[in-house]
């Protein structure tokens, strides 16, 4: 079967149906597909989204994918320091991803966007030494899907951007593993309202245990650890279950996964090939989060693409690598460098930071602020005269 399309987006979990939203409701005709059977499931994901990103993204909150509503955060240091940030208003939720995902292709779909479930993109149409658009397996038979624009949101394991030429290789050191279990937990305390992260070399090292709660006594619990630690995520987080007296009998779900959390592509155009979300590693590289920014990616990269094919351009695409790197590279640079100075502190270095943090803007950090890190460290040289990378 062959198909003609303005736009083909490849994968429909964040980036793709944002984008393919935006673009259909320019009235450009625009192709999803997803290899999933079911779009959303598997997710691999703790399911943590800040609030702001409903509004700016316009999203609705809409209760059937929203487990729980979150008001901060605590934090704590490998000694048991705890700095905990809570706001009197709804910071953030929990999502239920599965439907999460089926829901945002559900709104591309509304805007005029064609989706297609378990159609796996195999290969690149080539035409006199241009892509001309997407080889594809719909359901295990042969798709041609022809398109002026090819749109790699393909996540981690993205193949499309490396099919057009982009050289998206990220060693293991950009690269964190990640285990996490939708679980029961019992006799243990937690705040249900918050979220919950535990650091430590010996605890996780280079990231952090978290507990996204779900319902009172049920959450996502994982961890994200360097990519070339002898170790596994799992290992680590069956050991913190286990010191914590958290029994591991009442597993829902396991996700495992890799989050790119560097490595950010320097090219995100290659022709009319555009690559969004974690398929250009888009990730914050501190938390590990990477869907706000696979939203905001998408919604740069769409008004390029709007730009470039009601102009007739495609030069114009080249307009969205400037414009992410301009803003958004820029803070996740600027975090990354936080990150580099945290994963090198010790145990003890790692405690006087909780507590030095306690006393600095909480919002101002999260954002990305070097600044505010630097005015709250200061107070402590040796953490920020530790050797980077
Ligand atoms: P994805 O959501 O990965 O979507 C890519 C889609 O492409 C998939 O649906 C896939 O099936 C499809 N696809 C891939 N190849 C093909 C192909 N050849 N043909 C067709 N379809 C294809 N981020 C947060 O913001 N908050 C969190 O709490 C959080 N927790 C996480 C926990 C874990 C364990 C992991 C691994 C990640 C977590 N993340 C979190 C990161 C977040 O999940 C990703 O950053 C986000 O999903 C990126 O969106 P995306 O659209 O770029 O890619």
């Amino acid at each position: 079967m062959e198909l003609h399309y303005d736009v083909v987006v490849v994968g429909a979990g964040i980036a793709g149906p944002i984008l393919s939203r935006n673009l259909a409701k320019k009235g450009y005709s625009v192709l999803m597909i997803d290899k999933k059977a079911e779009i959303g499931t598997p997710k691999r994901c703790g399911e943590g989204l800040g609030i702001e990103a409903f509004k700016k993204y316009d999203i609705p909150l809409d209760r059937r994918f929203i487990n729980r509503e979150i008001y901060g955060a605590a934090i704590y240091s490998p000694s048991g320091y705890r700095l905990e940030i809570r706001y009197d208003r709804v910071a953030g939720v929990i999502l239920e991803r599965k439907i999460f995902d089926k829901m945002l292709a559900y709104y591309a779909a509304k805007a005029g966007a064609d989706v297609m479930a378990k159609t796996e993109a195999v290969g690149l149409i080539r035409k006199e030494g241009k892509i001309a658009g997407v080889k594809a397996k719909h359901e295990g038979e042969p798709l041609e899907i022809y398109a002026d624009v090819i749109v790699a949101a393909d996540g981690v394991e993205s193949r499309v951007a490396r099919w057009a030429g982009i050289n998206s290789f990220l060693p293991p050191h950009e690269i964190d593993s990640a285990y996490e279990y939708e679980m029961i937990i019992e006799n243990f305390e937690f705040d249900p309202d918050l979220i919950h992260l535990y650091f430590g070399n010996n605890i996780a090292p280079r990231g952090y245990v978290w507990i996204f709660p779900k319902d009172e006594d049920r959450a996502n619990v994982g961890i994200g650890i360097n990519g070339d630690n002898p170790k596994t995520a799992k290992y680590y987080l069956e050991k913190w279950l286990k010191e914590n007296n958290i029994k591991g009998t009442k597993i829902l779900e396991v996700n495992v996964g890799g989050v790119p959390v560097g490595g950010f592509l320097k090219e995100l155009v290659k022709d009319n090939v555009v690559v969004v979300g974690d398929a250009a590693r888009q990730v914050n590289p501190m938390h590990g989060g990477g869907m706000a920014e696979a939203m905001e990616a998408a919604t740069i990269a769409s008004k390029w693409i709007d730009k470039a094919l009601s102009e007739e351009n495609l030069e114009l695409l080249k307009g969205y690598t400037e414009e992410w790197w301009a803003g958004e590279g820029q803070k996740l640079l600027r975090i990354l460098k936080v990150r580099q100075i945290s994963e090198k502190l010790s145990d003890d270095e790692l405690d006087a930071a909780v507590q030095a943090l306690s006393g600095a803007d909480a919002e101002k950090i999260a954002a990305g602020d070097y600044k505010e890190v630097f005015k709250a460290l200061i107070k402590h040289p040796r953490i920020l005269l530790k050797p980077k990378m």
